[in-house]
């Protein structure tokens, strides 16, 4: 090796890095991200992960939940089988939806999930006070067209409204979650007792792991980035805490809602990583060709059957 590569190579790699500060953050993250999956991984049960995997496979999952990639919304701890579609603002016209509701069983619910203080809600008003201009960026401009009504509730009743018109015969129920009351309201829709069971574990959850006081901002230290078919969502998986991980559900390649969502992640929360998790390498490969040119360090994490992950790359 020559003098000159040799004294190069070691500048390149420095530049290659994140700030030290940053860097600092990110070991630790992914140091939590890893020793959590430790913990989930001894203790998933692994015939349930499978039964799980096939059931949606067939097309029999008992829900398809729509709800917002806020990372404060409580995980579902229920031994039903939910597709979970994580997109900002809870938007039925994103396109995974679609390809959601093919997994759906044939008598299942689907269930349209907002929370208080949502950011999506927030950002479509300050759009429409402004003249619903364009922001310089289509995918943005999409999910601010696709959000609802000036409320939460508003923007649920209107993505109900807006999925019954396309499927009427849907049963669909469309909630609200408030972690400063623990309360679950339903603001369309008929309940049913496949609700009462989803909504039990929401409440569940929220009595066991809430800390209203914690979530008074979103504080994410990761973006995820899931298929549709996960049997556990990226919380479980990590053994995650609540308000750590903003989740974005994607079928195939990250649809423009799904893009929008990391966007206002990256710009509104600051959050500077992003976890990509799933069963198949060329997915993970696709997203992270996708997010090239955006200022994040991205960690691909390959999901096995045994609820373990691999992490491909760790720091770009
Ligand atoms: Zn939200």
């Amino acid at each position: 090796m020559s003098a000159s590569v040799t004294s190069q190579k070691p500048r390149e790699v420095v530049r290659a890095r994140p700030p030290f500060s940053k860097y600092k953050e990110l070991v630790t993250t992914i140091g939590r991200l890893v020793l959590g999956n430790i913990q989930h991984k001894n203790l998933v049960n692994r015939k349930e992960a499978e039964a799980r995997r096939n059931k949606i496979a067939r097309g029999e999952a008992d829900a398809v939940v729509i709800a917002c990639s806020d990372a404060r919304l409580p995980v579902l701890d229920s031994d039903k089988t939910a597709v979970f579609v994580r997109v900002a603002g809870n938007v039925v016209s994103y396109k995974a939806v679609e390809k959601a509701l093919s997994m759906l069983k044939k008598d299942g619910l689907v269930v349209v999930l907002g929370h208080c203080a949502c950011g999506a809600v927030k950002e479509h008003n300050s759009w429409v006070a402004k003249g619903k201009g364009s922001t310089g960026v289509a995918c943005m401009d999409k999910l601010l067209n696709a959000v609802k009504g000036a409320s939460p509730e508003e923007n649920v009743k209107e993505q109900v409204a807006l999925l019954k018109e396309k499927h009427p015969s849907l049963a669909v129920v469309g909630a609200v979650y408030d972690w400063n009351s623990g309360k679950i309201k339903e603001v369309a829709g008929t309940p049913s007792a496949l609700w009462e069971d989803l909504k039990a574990a929401w409440v569940r959850y929220h009595l066991t792991h809430t800390n209203p006081e914690e979530l008074k901002s979103q504080t994410p230290h990761s973006i995820a980035i899931v298929p549709l078919d996960l049997p556990f969502s990226p919380h479980r998986i990590f053994s995650a805490g609540q308000n750590q991980i903003f989740t974005v559900s994607c079928e195939g390649k990250i649809g423009d809602c799904a893009m929008a969502s990391i966007l206002y992640a990256v710009e509104h929360l600051n959050t500077k990583h992003i976890i990509l998790l799933a069963g198949e390498s060329a997915l993970l490969d696709q997203w992270e060709e996708q997010l090239r040119g955006l200022e994040v360090v991205i960690t691909k994490a390959l999901y096995k059957e045994d609820g373990g992950v691999e992490l491909i790359r760790c720091v770009e």
